[in-house]
This record gives structure tokens, sequence and C-alpha cells, in this order.
């Protein structure tokens, strides 16, 4: 693919197929969660909707929540292909889809609290590109509602309130500490993307980036992995479940990322996703064909 007008096209399908199409991972999770609530309570009606409308949206290539909300793109690319245009066919494809009504018009300008009425503003997508080494272009799209982004939340550890000091098990604390506080808001069950370390800005921007990874892989760090798995079941011990309605399912997944940080700072930053995943990855081939990665 040489034209923006060609990216623009591919990236509209992207868009189109992560706002309908539940990951199957995630679905799956949603499914093994429902089985462990108790026949007829809330829990088990609320992951039966949830179950349903996902069905329903992908059906009928129609978004599965209204608020589409932010876009975020990450773009590997080779040095063939010029970020510069790949922003601008990002920026097209999201004034595109929302004149397709496969997303709302989702943009609104702080100042003038006036809705752009075209999906898209400064900083509307977000697109970030990276240049590699290979020849093909990896296209990662992550669709974040503003629910679940009002209470994602940032640490600065120690956090004597909560015991958590400057290491893994201070880390847990927080996390633990966050999934309290949501109390089911963000329309839960979560999937919580975490970095420990970084500055505000990067701590955030990884630990969205982990909302990427499915919901079944494993963390390459065992100490890592470990924490993951520990804090979804201590997570699903607390009782909030699905909307905060009580139950056993109040996390799908936790995926930590680590980076480096100053001596004087440890922040842990925790991007919580809805039930409403919506993730879509594209791979074009140095010959221009198109794969869909799970
Ligand atoms: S938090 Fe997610 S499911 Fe809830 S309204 Fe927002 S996008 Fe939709």
């Amino acid at each position: 693919m040489k034209q923006q007008e060609d990216w623009t096209q591919l990236l509209v399908e992207v868009i189109a197929t992560a706002t309908a199409k539940l990951p199957e991972d995630v679905k799956a999770a949603i499914r093994s969660g429902r089985s462990r609530e108790k026949e007829g309570s809330l829990a088990a009606m609320a992951l039966d909707a949830v179950l349903k409308n996902a069905e329903l949206a992908q059906s009928a290539c129609a978004p599965m929540c209204q608020d589409t909300g932010v876009l975020i793109f990450w773009i590997h690319h080779p040095a063939s292909v010029a970020s510069g245009m790949l922003e601008r066919a990002c920026e097209e494809a999201v004034r595109r889809a929302t004149a397709q009504q496969l997303l709302r018009e989702n943009a609104v300008d702080t100042l003038t609290g006036r809705n752009t009425g075209t999906g898209q503003a400064p900083g509307i997508p977000s697109v970030h590109c990276a240049e590699w080494d290979r020849p093909e272009v990896k296209i990662e799209l992550l669709m974040k509602g503003g629910g679940c982004e009002n209470v994602s939340t940032q640490y600065s550890l120690p956090q004597s309130k909560l015991g958590a000091d400057r290491n893994l098990d201070g880390v847990r604390r927080v996390v633990l500490d966050a999934v309290h506080q949501a109390q089911g808001k963000g329309c839960g069950p979560g999937i919580l993307g975490v970095c420990m370390g970084g500055d505000r800005g990067s701590g955030y921007h990884e630990a969205k980036y982990q909302l990427m990874r499915r919901l079944d892989d494993r963390n390459p760090i065992p100490e890592l992995d470990a924490m993951e798995r520990r804090l979804v079941e201590e997570a699903n011990q607390l009782g909030i479940g699905p909307m905060g309605f009580g139950g056993k399912t109040t996390v799908l997944g936790v995926k930590i990322g680590s980076l480096g940080r100053v001596p004087a700072s440890y922040f842990v930053s925790i991007a919580y996703l809805c039930w409403a995943a919506r993730r879509t990855t594209a791979v074009v081939g140095a010959n221009g064909d198109v794969t869909w990665p799970s």
C-alpha cells in the first residue's frame, strides 16, 4: 500500500472490527465468570446482558457500546512508510468512521464545550508511530471508553495508609485499592493494565499498552506473571462483581508492565478498561496482504 487513501480505508476497517467485535479471549473470560456466578443473581444477569450485547453488536456490525471512546493507535512501520502520513490517515479514518456511524461524535472542544461533530479533535485520536526494522506494518487499536478512563488512577509509592512500600507487594496493594475505589464504576468486570515505574506520562501510556495483551497470555517475567494471577484472584474476592452488583467477577484480567524510573519516584499507573474491551490488531505485509492476528 502506497497512498494515504489506502491506509485510510484499511484503518476504517480496523475501526469497524474493533467497535463491533469483542475479542474471543474476552468473551471466554466473561463466560467463565458467568459460570461461577449464582443462577438468578444480579451478577449472572449482568454478564448475560453483556454477552448478549456483544453477540448483537457483532451480528449487526454495530458499536457494542454508545460510548465509542478515545481511539488509541500504536503503529509499528518500516522507514519506507512515513509516520506523518499514517497519522493523517488515522485522523481521516476516525472522521470517516464517525460519518458512517461506526463511531459516536465523541470529540469535544474542551475550551468551548462544543462537540466537533467529526469525532476528531487535537489529541483525538491518539496516534503513536514507531519505526522498526521489519518490512511489515503492525496496526494496533484500543478503543477506551470515558467511564472506565474516569476510574483509571495513578499512585506514587510509598502510600503509608495502604502499607504500600516501593516494591512488588506495594504495587499489589495499590492495584487492589484501585479496584476497591472503582466499586464497579467503569462498567466492570474490568481489565487492568498496570505499569510500575516510568514517569506520570509514560506510566499511563505503558499501562494502556498492556491492555493490548490477550487475557490468556502469560507475562514472560515470572514475578510479574505470578502477580498478575494473584491479583485477579484477590480482586475477585472483593465481592464487588459485575457493574458493582456483587459477585465473584470483578476483574477479567490484570496485565503488568515495568518501566525504569528515577530514584526519587515510584509511580504505579493503572489503566482500567471496561468489559467492552475493544482492541484489534492488523498486520500489513510487504506485499500488501493484511492479516488479523487474534
Ligand atoms: S465504560 Fe465502557 S461499557 Fe461503560 S459506557 Fe463507557 S465504553 Fe461503554
